[in-house]
C-alpha cells in the first residue's frame, strides 16, 4: 500500500523546550493510526505539525507526496488536504450548521454555492443531521457539534483527518455516536490519524497504536498487542492507568 504520510525525523522545540524529539512515523493509505499518551507528552503537537498549524523546527512531513514543511508550498493547499478536528469543535458560532459546513469549499475550492449546499447535505445525512442544517452551533449539544465539525472538515474532501481528542470534551452520553461516525469513516477507508483516550475505539478500530511519551514514540503496535502486551515500561505505566 502507498504511504499517505511520512513523518522524518521530526523536532517541534518551543524556545528550550523540546516537545517533539525526532519522532518518525509512515502512514499508509486508509490506515487508521491512534496516537495515546499522557497529558503534556506532545500528541497535539504532532498532529498540528503534520497540517501546519505549527512549524516545524527539523525534519520533514510529507503528505501525500507533498513536503508540508517546504516554506514554499502553499498551506490552503495542504489543509485543502488534511482535515483536522479539535476537541473543542471550533466551528463559527455566528453561522448556521451549513453556512460552517460550505464556507471553505466555497472560498478556496470555488465550488458554486449549490454544489456545496448538495454535498452538505449529503454530509449532513452521513452524521446523522440532516434536521440540523439551519441551526446555529449553540443550540445543538457537544456530540452534535463534534458531528458537524466532522461534517465540515469532509466537505473538502481531504485524503487524510486528523482528530485530536474529539470525545474529551463530550459528555458521556454523546461519545458513542461521535464514534460511530469515525467508524464509519475509517471503513469507508479514510486514512486517519486520531490522539484519543478511547482505548476501546482504538482497540476496535486502529490498525495500529502509537505511544507517545515526552515527544518520543516509545512503542507502537497493533493494538491488541500494545494493550495486552506492552514491551515499554513506560507504556506499561501509562496503560495500568487508563485501562
Ligand atoms: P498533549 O497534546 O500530548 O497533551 P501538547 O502537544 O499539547 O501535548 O504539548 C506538549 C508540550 O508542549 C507541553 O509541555 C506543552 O506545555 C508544550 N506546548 C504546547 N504548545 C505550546 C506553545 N504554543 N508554546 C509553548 N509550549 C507549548
Ligand atoms: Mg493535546
Amino acid at each position: 500500500m502507498t504511504t499517505m504520510i511520512e513523518v522524518k525525523n521530526l523536532q517541534k522545540k518551543y524556545g528550550d523546550l523540546e516537545v517533539l524529539q525526532d519522532i518518525s512515523a509512515n502512514i499508509k493509505e486508509k490506515e487508521v493510526v491512534c496516537i495515546i499518551g499522557a497529558s503534556g507528552s506532545g500528541k497535539s503537537t504532532f498532529l498540528r505539525c503534520m497540517n501546519r498549524l505549527e512549524d516545524i523546527t527539523s525534519g520533514q512531513v510529507i503528505i501525500n507526496g507533498q513536503d508540508v514543511t517546504d516554506k514554499s508550498i502553499n498551506i490552503n493547499k495542504i489543509r485543502q488536504e488534511v482535515g483536522m478536528v479539535f476537541q473543542h469543535f471550533n466551528l463559527f458560532p455566528h453561522k448556521t450548521v451549513m453556512q460552517n459546513i460550505i464556507l471553505a469549499p466555497m472560498k478556496t475550492r470555488g465550488i458554486s454555492k449549490e454544489e456545496a449546499v448538495k454535498k452538505g447535505q449529503e454530509l449532513l445525512a452521513k452524521v446523522g443531521l440532516s434536521d440540523k442544517a439551519d441551526s446555529y452551533p449553540g443550540s445543538l449539544s457537544g456530540g452534535q457539534k463534534q458531528r458537524v465539525a466532522i461534517a465540515r472538515a469532509l466537505a473538502m474532501n481531504p485524503k487524510v483527518m486528523l482528530f485530536d481528542e474529539p470525545t474529551s470534551a463530550l459528555d458521556p452520553e454523546m461519545v458513542g455516536d461521535v464514534l460511530e461516525v469515525m467508524k464509519e469513516l475509517a471503513h469507508e477507508g479514510m486514512t486517519m490519524v486520531v490522539v484519543t483516550h478511547e482505548m476501546g475505539f482504538a482497540r476496535e478500530v486502529a490498525d495500529r497504536v502509537l505511544f507517545i511519551d515526552k515527544g518520543v514514540i516509545v512503542e507502537e503496535n497493533e493494538p491488541v498487542e500494545l494493550f495486552s502486551n506492552p514491551q515499554h515500561e513506560r507504556t506499561q505505566s501509562f496503560l495500568s492507568k487508563v485501562l
